[in-house]
């Protein structure tokens, strides 16, 4: 006779489950049940499709039973184990890792598809045949309502990837009618509003240059995170004078403005451009900057990177500059929320786009692709060409 086999109920936690370190037995969580025991000297293990331990139990129970009984036809498990969503997930993921995405991305994935499997086990969906374009529809709807709050940019972003593991990871056959279901989503008219360019007129970036030291000695200054700061020196405020001429003629990113090195300046000194390997992009912004400035930022600037001395990390550096500039902005009364840094780069495309750059030479100097130069300046550069056209020679009649 065969060794009585013993079904146990069990746990499998979902990848953003608070619970899992609780361990397999644990009840309180919404992830799915799973059953297990031993027939014919080989471990089974199979789903129950449900989350609720009772609901298992009873399974549970009627599989013991039925083993007892010889019969085991009935509850034999399925010859082809069915891969659950979480585990559609990991594969997703660990392949993604495998081609080298980057990290950043990697964490955007697991945070994005960890909901996406949260969700659908919420409705007791634990495999992707069991997902149907309601469940899309619904879950899409999250996105807007109850916590998330994307705006229109993070929510097309964010349908990218869903896309992209639904396609790919998904069974074949689900395909296609759950794609349908992640329609295009639009950008809206006030996400547009909030991302047009607002470069610093000449005389704004003046007035910010003026109030850097009115924001800088301020004795005592409270900033917005309650932290009361010291005044700094005058090699502070001229520094950071230099940073905002800097920033208005090259239009860097923040990160990369903290990392620049003084042997990069060096460098532009002879060549003529000032060649930034960007953190964010991996390309390289390749930009003609004018040797005085070049100068100046070496006569102000630290030993090793211009801006940063080096304490701390460089992240915490780049926050720091964020702050600074935002407490500049506000006492000189140019501040928009949510928009720092990026002002300056919109101002140095302005000025170049006026001194007749094409996109192709913005994109480069900013080390980004043309396609996102054009999705953020096109506009400008089709109205400064009409400008230029106007003012060329005709015949005259
Ligand atoms: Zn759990």
């Amino acid at each position: 006779m065969n060794k009585r086999a013993v079904v146990t109920v069990y746990v499998r936690h979902r990848i953003l489950c608070p619970d899992e370190h609780r361990g397999e037995f644990y009840r309180g969580c919404r992830c799915p049940k799973w059953l297990r025991y031993s027939h014919n000297g080989q471990r089974v293990r199979r789903p129950t499709g449900t989350a609720t331990w009772g609901i298992a139990e009873e399974q549970a129970t009627k599989l013991q039973e039925s083993l007892n009984n010889g019969q085991d036809g009935k509850f034999a498990p399925a010859p082809t184990h069915q891969e659950t969503i979480k585990e559609i997930v990991e594969r997703f993921i660990a392949r993604k890792r495998s081609e080298n995405v980057k990290k950043e991305t990697i964490t955007v994935y697991t945070y994005r598809l960890g909901l996406f499997e949260q969700f659908m086990a919420g409705r007791n969906k634990f495999f992707p045949a069991q997902v149907t374009k309601t469940d899309i529809a619904r879950f899409r709807d999250t996105w807007t309502s109850g916590e998330l709050q994307w705006d229109d940019i993070t929510r097309i972003k964010a349908q990218d990837h869903y896309r992209s593991f639904v396609r790919q990871a998904f069974p074949v056959e689900a395909r296609a009618e759950l794609l349908d279901e992640f329609s295009t989503i639009r950008q809206t008219k006030e996400g547009r509003d909030r991302r047009a360019p607002r470069p610093f007129t000449d005389d704004e970036l003046g007035q910010l240059i003026a109030q850097v030291p009115v924001a800088f000695l301020k004795p005592k200054v409270r900033d917005r995170r309650g932290r009361t700061s010291r005044p700094r020196t005058q090699e502070e405020v001229r520094r950071f004078q230099t940073l905002i001429r800097f920033a208005a003629s090259a239009g860097p990113a923040v990160r990369d403005t903290a990392q620049l090195l003084r042997s990069v300046v060096e460098k532009a000194l002879t060549t003529g451009v000032l060649v930034i390997v960007r953190q964010k992009t991996d390309k390289p912004a390749v930009v003609p900057v004018d040797p005085t400035l070049l100068r100046e930022m070496l006569a102000v600037g630290y030993s090793k990177h211009i801006f940063w001395d080096g304490r701390f990390n460089a992240k915490s550096r780049a926050q720091n500059l964020n702050d600074d500039m935002n407490k500049v902005m506000r006492t000189a009364g140019l501040h928009i929320p949510g928009n720092i840094f990026h002002r300056f780069r919109d101002t140095a495309v302005d000025h170049w786009i006026d001194l007749g750059w094409s996109l192709d030479d913005v994109a480069n100097a900013l080390g980004n692709t043309v396609k996102v130069v054009e999705e953020h300046y096109k506009k400008w550069a089709s109205d400064r060409l009409q400008n230029r056209m106007a003012k060329m020679p005709t015949r005259k009649w």
